[in-house]
């Protein structure tokens, strides 16, 4: 296969009856949707609960009332159209607003309807402004939508301004590319070239992978990922943990394992963020934890990295543990500086799925933080 084609409305896909094509128009009337051939072809159709079906066929669910378009409030870190700066260390480029296919519990959906679509990063020299007036930032994630879905030329652009930054030591792109089309990355050269220009022993680029699912792991995909670790980039992973897709502690160790075999760190599992849509695909954190525990007990030290945290709007919320009646909770990082370290002990609430459903606080850690410098302008 050279490039596969993006199918963009139900009816490319002709796996679908006619019937599902009808009712399931509701829900891209409403939400986008995009598939691609190659990631239709490891479907089985046969059943309905096929989890990497799950991932990119719009389902009627979508449709129940739940949650807010921007779940985690990234519009107060933004300080400039398509930058946003909520951890000291790490800025963010949203540098499109596209994806190889659509995942249905996406966070920011948001960036895929039209009148949001000015949240994109319009203009690089301010963006690059920006990051020199920020010496406490040493990372860059590039993100959307996807950044290996930019025309490497145009990721060249960004990448080679943002290596004049001095303090910028890590630039990390932010892709599903390997796991939605890693002929992107097999078919491109200069794509390699440009990591191993850019990628260098003191400065390196990461490559933030969203594999979900082992059943992503294709001759294809793998081939992808060893061709960006020879290029010299550093591969980590992160998934949200979703219901019907890898809410298995089966599943979920196997793609740990099977990536720490790659040499891709397990770097987050995400709490499903409450955003519009996304309650079908969400589990309850007090169920989450136990299931991502579970499936650590599997893991060798390697492939049990990954730390199960709330992107919420005041942090990464890490949940640590529970026991009879408590739920444990840190700030893995935090917005603001005193929430720093902090760990919080709250009555348990099995139908929580968000922070803010835990009401009452049992005791609190807070820590001093010697490095406070004052947040985002
Ligand atoms: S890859 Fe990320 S940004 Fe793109 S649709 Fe999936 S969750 Fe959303």
């Amino acid at each position: 296969m050279s490039q596969p084609e993006y199918i963009n409305s139900l009816e490319g896909i002709f796996q679908l009856s006619e019937k599902e094509k009808a009712e399931l128009g509701q829900v891209t009337a409403k939400f986008q949707m995009r598939v691609n051939e190659y990631y239709l072809n490891l479907i089985d159709w046969e059943d309905e609960n096929d989890p990497l079906r799950r991932i990119v066929i719009p389902h009627l669910d979508e449709l129940e009332e739940w949650g807010r378009l921007d779940a985690s409030d990234e519009y107060k870190y933004t300080v400039l159209p398509g930058v946003q700066h909520k951890y000291d260390s790490t800025v963010l480029f949203l540098v499109n607003s596209q994806c190889a296919g659509y995942c249905r519990f996406c966070f920011r959906k948001r960036l895929f309807l039209e009148k949001e679509k000015e949240e994109v990063l319009k203009d690089l020299e301010e963006g690059i402004r920006y990051l020199r007036a920020h010496p406490e930032a040493s990372n860059l994630l590039l993100t959307g939508g996807d950044a290996l879905l930019l025309p490497t030329s145009k990721l060249e652009q960004i990448i080679s301004r943002a290596r004049e930054v001095e303090h910028i030591r890590i630039i990390r792109l932010g892709s599903k590319v390997p796991a939605y089309n890693p002929y992107r990355i097999l078919n491109d050269k200069a794509l390699l070239e440009l990591i191993r220009r850019y990628s260098k022993p003191k400065k390196r680029i990461y490559v933030m992978t969203h594999f979900n699912h082992p059943n992503e792991f294709t001759e294809q995909s793998r081939e992808a990922i060893s061709l960006l670790l020879k290029a010299g980039a550093v591969l980590c992973n992160q998934t949200p943990l979703i219901r019907g897709v890898n809410d298995n502690p089966f599943v979920l160790s196997q793609l740990f394992k099977e990536l720490s075999f790659m040499g891709v760190a397990p770097y987050y599992v995400f709490q499903c963020r409450p955003t519009i849509g996304n309650k079908a695909y969400a589990v309850p954190i007090e169920e989450g934890y136990e299931i991502f525990e579970q499936a650590r007990m599997a893991c060798s030290g390697l492939a049990k990295r990954a730390r199960f945290v709330m992107s919420h709007s005041r942090g990464k919320i890490e949940i640590v543990g529970k026991s009879d009646g408590e739920v444990y909770f840190k700030y893995h990082r935090s917005a603001q500086p005193e929430d720093s370290g902090k760990f919080m002990v709250f009555k348990a609430n099995p139908k929580a799925y968000w922070f803010d459903d835990y009401e009452e606080v049992i005791r609190e850690y807070p820590l001093e933080n010697p490095f406070r410098v004052s947040g985002p302008e």
